[in-house]
């Protein structure tokens, strides 16, 4: 009887506590607080051992996210420092808000919501207790926990279901202190992994634990960072994969959890990006699992600048060359305003199509490799002997001359067919001057020459 009990009063605090929440939520959606403020009132409470420069650090990650972001929320920020009596004070003045004294942690940021006004919700950010030697990355810290309070906004006093999961806040959290710090001039010298490194990490995880698949167990806090992973680094890999499939503003514009409120968050996941989360962590997981380092590594954006990557994408195309702005500058890092950014004589767009590189750092016969006496190795074109100059001898084909040796634009002279063309890109496409015909250089173990012309295979001397 007494546990029956025990069911019925708990079911009740259950139901007690919705309405309160519900309507709590209700009373802040009213008054406007998930939208954003130009003019937000923000309280600054720091320990007195908090040196100068993380106070500068502050006042800049407050301005530079309110100008991304057209404004922010009211808030109350907590910067506790390394000693204990210093930050004691602070404890207090936060425990007369929420009426409960906070649990410090390393850096911690949360919402709470002031217990004399129920309509005057606090986001307090708490940061490091610990001593504040080896910290360099304070900005990081902040700009982490700052962009916390734009997630936790539209997301205040709602239901459990509508709660992002867990790599999508941190995730997005993480990858945004990255592209911050990146974009931001500042002295410190950063010791998180910038996220070309988090990419080829990913990648090496994926090799050593071949069972392992992104998804739901990412979504809890306890299933974060699994085994052999730390510091949301999967997380933030997913959230830039996503950001690459859509856009960053889309996934990094925190507004649209706001969709979740009334149908969970799931539903809102896929209104938002087209998408199933399942369909999205299979794609994920596919995408680290069967590509290239090489390949997993150009989803890195090619500009950290995070007022254009939250700006709405622009998808004008100055150029013409069938790539957008927006995919010129963020994912191929070519020129908006040529429309063969890497002057191999084919356009942006079309090598986009082809599946080449548009921004291809232009291979260099300067920059072959050595391999042995005389040898050298170009990844484009092959191994070629260059002790005869201007007279080589390549692997494949043979003898050949060239006087400019410049793989962009190469002529070079073939006993066997005259004067040719080719270069990094459409190698081992040649053109045979005198006939005007295209040549295909079959490298196998019986090197041939596909002419197309005649449609004959001929075999090198
Ligand atoms: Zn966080």
């Amino acid at each position: 009887m007494i546990f029956y009990k025990l069911i019925v009063s708990s079911l009740f605090l259950v139901l007690i506590s919705k309405i309160v929440a519900t309507e709590k939520g209700n009373d802040l959606k009213e008054i406007g607080w998930d939208q954003i403020v130009t003019n937000p009132s923000i309280t600054k409470h720091f320990a007195s051992d908090v040196e100068e420069i993380r106070k500068t650090d502050l006042e800049q990650v407050i301005s530079d996210f309110h100008a991304f972001f057209g404004g922010g929320y009211s808030h109350s920020i907590f910067v506790t420092g390394a000693s204990s009596t210093a930050y004691q004070p602070l404890l207090s003045t936060a425990a007369s808000i929420f009426g409960y004294t906070p649990q410090l942690g390393s850096y911690l940021s949360s919402v709470g919501i002031d217990a004399n006004d129920p309509k005057d919700p606090q986001f307090v950010i708490f940061i490091e207790k610990e001593s504040m030697d080896g910290h360099e990355h304070q900005l990081a810290v902040f700009a982490h926990e700052y962009y916390h309070i734009y997630q936790n906004a539209p997301l205040l006093d709602q239901p459990e279901s509508a709660k992002p999961y867990t790599w999508v806040m941190e995730g997005a959290a993480a990858l945004i202190e990255t592209l911050y710090v990146k974009s931001t001039p500042n002295n410190y010298p950063y010791k998180q992994e910038n996220l070309g490194d988090l990419l080829a990490l990913t990648k090496d995880y994926y090799d050593q634990y071949p069972d392992f698949n992104f998804g739901t167990e990412q979504e809890t806090h306890e299933g974060i960072n699994p085994e052999g992973m730390q510091n949301y680094n999967l997380a933030t890999v997913a959230m830039t994969y996503l950001c690459h499939l859509t856009n960053f503003r889309k996934a990094l514009w925190p507004d649209w959890y706001s969709l979740a409120y009334n149908n969970g968050f799931a539903p809102a996941f896929t209104e938002h990006f087209g998408m199933s989360k399942s369909q999205f962590y299979n794609n994920f997981n596919n995408f680290i699992r069967y590509n290239s380092k090489e390949t997993i590594l150009k989803i890195e954006p090619k500009t950290y600048q995070l007022d254009y990557l939250l700006a709405e994408p622009d998808l004008d195309d100055n150029d013409s060359d069938g790539l957008c702005n927006y995919d010129e500058i963020v994912r191929y890092g070519t020129s908006i305003s040529s429309t063969d950014s890497d002057t191999d004589g084919f356009s942006d767009g079309r090598e986009v199509e082809l599946g080449l590189n548009p921004s291809g750092t232009i291979s260099s016969f300067e920059n072959s490799e050595y391999v042995a006496f005389s040898w050298k190795k170009l990844p484009d074109f092959g191994s070629y002997f260059e002790e005869l100059s201007p007279w080589y001898y390549h692997q494949g084909m043979g003898w050949f001359y060239s006087s400019n040796l410049d793989i962009s634009d190469f002529w070079f002279y073939l006993p066997d067919f005259g004067w040719c063309w080719s270069n990094h890109v459409i190698f081992p496409y040649i053109y045979e001057n005198s006939k005007e015909n295209w040549l295909f250089f079959n490298e196998t173990s019986e090197d041939t020459f596909y002419r197309y012309g005649e449609k004959t295979w001929t075999p090198v001397d």
